[in-house]
């Protein structure tokens, strides 16, 4: 029978006057937490559409004059057509790309830091009306078969808004008798930038915003799956900036992005940073090139529930978390990790939230047969599909409701060991949450990328967060709070485990100079 979750005990009654306000604030804070909500299902980000100002709301422009005061987005949309030609940071070759983003390069580099804000602004914009946001995120969709719209428009938007721009460089200051030195950000100059299918704009919009925060010019290698919607993303971030007076092609792709051309900018003298964001193959290459190189790898991200949780709220949380982006997000929940106290009880309410559970083993069969390559990895074709996909693959037929795939499993299983990628969410039992913890952070395998918990313990919480060292630890919350969803600070699509840099920020794509006044400029 399920077991009711432990409660935190009510506190005790406020007697002399010191100690009164404690309690009062220690009843305050307990009452709080015990009346805590589950987090939602992220809700869009406040914007004001720009396709608002275009009476056939921003999809079928006619250059009307409605549009001319906001200098908007719907007076250069490209077709899909055109997305793939050449022009607008597009060009037939790495070598013709790479040349191009130096060239630009070398002119951005006399541009002010307030026209590199107004570039960076410029790219919010891009990102953030709403027509050109749903065109593509379904194109994404459509494209790499793998996510889902609703969710990608989300991610699109926080990519687009949270991003820090150039108020991530600040300078440092010493002065003295012998004068005054600054250490600065400064950019590194042509940056390669590698991205993912399960990510691709998102990708490309805040590392355009970074990268060119800090002073750079980038150069886009997408996922040729993600093709068509990256060089969109690519040629209309170009649009934009030429009517803010950007030089010419500070972010640029090629026209058929593919590894050989990966390989030729990865090798290219005049690319002097590659960022590489996707899974381990990709970032291994990147280290092996000689040059400095950011690693965005590959998670399997635990989440642990102990008996100190608020149990309904930690099904909510896991369910939303799991299933953002059809599990897409490589932050995203991939195995929990349940106290046997409270495993039952924590399996019924993830039921009740849109979780099917599944007991029998020829339907588990079925599934690793149907989501597993003979070598043990995900079938890129179950790769970001939903739950209600992959159960009428296997015969079974559930409604839209049902979003996260539940089976109870060891812990060797692959569905436990492997990062999926889709809502198939394996659940192991540990007797205690010390077992839990050691459990977790041996699935995460080192990859020192994100963790969840869901406790009310803080020793325990600090315990799991010293021992697993991943860039994101979020507690209490889905895993999305990590990325700024209903969670406090900037986002990242580039989390940096294997390199160190953690949430990539323009400074991460920045050296840190030194200039130094020598005996004078100090006024003290
Ligand atoms: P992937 O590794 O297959 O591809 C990533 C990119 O690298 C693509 O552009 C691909 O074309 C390129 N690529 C891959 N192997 C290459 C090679 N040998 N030579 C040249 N180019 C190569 O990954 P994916 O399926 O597109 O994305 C999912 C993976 O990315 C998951 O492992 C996920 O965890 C990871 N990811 C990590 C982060 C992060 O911030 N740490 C963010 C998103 C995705």
């Amino acid at each position: 029978a399920p077991i009711a979750p432990a409660r935190a005990p009510a506190p005790a009654p406020a007697t002399p006057a010191a100690s009164s306000s404690i309690d009062d604030t220690v009843a305050r804070i307990m009452a709080e937490m015990a009346g805590t909500k589950a987090a939602p299902k992220p809700e869009p980000l406040a914007i004001t559409p720009f396709s608002d100002h275009c009476p056939t709301g921003g999809t079928d422009c006619t250059g009307c004059t409605g549009c001319e005061p906001t200098d908007g987005l719907v007076s250069f949309s490209i077709s899909d057509e055109e997305a793939v030609t050449l022009g607008d940071g597009v060009f037939a070759t790495m070598d013709e790309a790479v040349e191009a983003a130096a060239e630009a390069y070398r002119q951005y580099v006399f541009c002010s830091m307030s026209a590199r804000k107004s570039f960076v602004d410029g790219i919010r914009e891009v990102f953030t009306d709403q027509a050109f946001l749903e065109r593509i995120s379904r194109m994404t969709v459509e494209q790499t078969g793998m996510g889902n719209a609703e969710d990608k428009i989300i991610k699109n938007r926080l990519a687009a808004m949270k991003t820090p721009g150039i108020e991530d460089l600040k300078t440092e200051a010493v002065s003295g008798d012998d004068g005054l030195t600054l250490v600065e950000y400064s950019a590194f100059g042509v940056i390669g930038a590698i991205t993912p299918t399960t990510n691709p704009t998102e990708t490309i919009i805040c590392n355009s915003i970074g990268m060119l925060a800090a002073g750079n010019s980038a150069v886009f290698s997408p996922h040729p799956r993600a093709k068509v919607v990256s060089l969109l993303a690519v040629k209309m971030i170009n649009r934009k900036l030429a009517t803010l007076g950007a030089p010419a092609n500070l972010v640029v792709t090629v026209q058929a992005p593919s590894i050989d051309n990966t390989n030729a900018m990865m090798t290219h003298p005049k690319v002097r940073m590659l960022v590489a964001t996707g899974g381990p193959s990709i970032v291994k290459t990147v280290l092996s090139t000689g040059k400095k190189a950011i690693g965005a790898g590959a998670g399997n991200p635990p989440v642990v529930v102990d008996e100190t949780a608020d149990i309904e709220k930690a099904a909510k949380d896991i369910v939303n978390g799991c299933s953002f982006d059809n599990n897409l997000p490589c932050i995203a929940e991939k195995e929990v990790i349940a106290v046997a106290q409270i495993a039952d009880f924590l399996i019924s309410q993830m039921q009740k939230n849109g979780a099917y559970l599944v007991k029998d083993p020829a339907v588990i069969k079925k599934l690793e047969e149907l989501v597993l390559t003979p070598k043990g990895g995900p079938q890129t074709n179950c790769v970001g599909k939903s739950a209600v996909y992959l159960l009428d693959k296997v015969g079974i037929t559930v409604g839209p409701e049902i979003r996260v795939i539940l089976i109870e499993l060891p812990k060797e299983h692959l569905f436990v060991r492997e990062e999926l990628m889709m809502p198939i969410l394996p659940l192991v039992r540990a007797a205690h949450v010390d077992e839990a913890i050691d459990l977790a952070v041996e699935l995460e395998n080192g990859n020192r990328h994100t963790a969840m918990i869901h406790s009310t313990n803080v020793r325990k919480m600090t315990k799991m967060a010293k021992l697993i060292q991943t860039t994101i630890f979020v507690k209490n919350g889905p895993s999305y709070a990590g990325i700024g969803v209903g969670g406090e600070g900037y986002t990242t699509f580039t989390i940096a485990g294997p390199t160190g840099e953690g949430l990539t920020s323009p400074k991460s794509f920045a050296r840190r100079r030194k200039c130094v006044m020598a005996e004078a400029l100090n006024v003290r």
